[in-house]
């Protein structure tokens, strides 16, 4: 869909760290990392929101996100994860392409949810992605 970002990562036209990929879903690095780890699950077809995607595409998601998080204890270390979607701007959606927030959580780590996003530093995030893609 013309003018949505991350449509864009999807066709590669904006640049993203990308920890895996299947048939339907495209797992990346967000670029405000609320912890160390912090991934995007989307769908490679454009969809609003979990209203709007298709029940296979979710289910897609729902399954990669189940392996970002996997690797984020195997590969990161972390101790639990956070899966969030927000639904609509009032659920504080930004971006409207569907995605899933997979953000690993450490023992005694400061997070409080809703995070308020802050740009993260870009080869911390590559290296966590790198770690996460392995
Ligand atoms: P939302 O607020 O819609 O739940 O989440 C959107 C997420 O997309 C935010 O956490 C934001 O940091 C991330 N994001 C926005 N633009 C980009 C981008 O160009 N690249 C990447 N990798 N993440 C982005
Ligand atoms: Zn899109």
């Amino acid at each position: 869909m013309a003018d949505c970002i991350f449509c864009g990562i999807v066709a590669g036209d904006i640049p993203a760290t990308k920890v895996a990929e299947d048939e339907r879903t495209v797992a990346f690095m967000d670029i405000n990392p609320a912890t160390r780890g912090h991934a995007l699950v989307i769908p490679k077809r454009h969809a609003t929101d979990l209203l709007e995607i298709s029940p296979e595409d979710l289910a897609a998601c729902a399954q990669m996100a189940q392996r970002v998080a996997q690797k984020a204890k195997d590969a990161l270390g972390a101790d639990g994860v956070n899966l969030i979607n927000s639904c609509g701007p009032d659920a504080w959606q930004t971006v409207f392409h569907f995605h899933l927030h997979v953000i690993p959580r450490y023992k005694g780590d400061p997070l409080k949810l809703p995070w308020v996003p802050g740009p993260g530093d870009m080869d911390e995030i590559k290296a966590a992605g790198e770690a996460l893609a392995a």
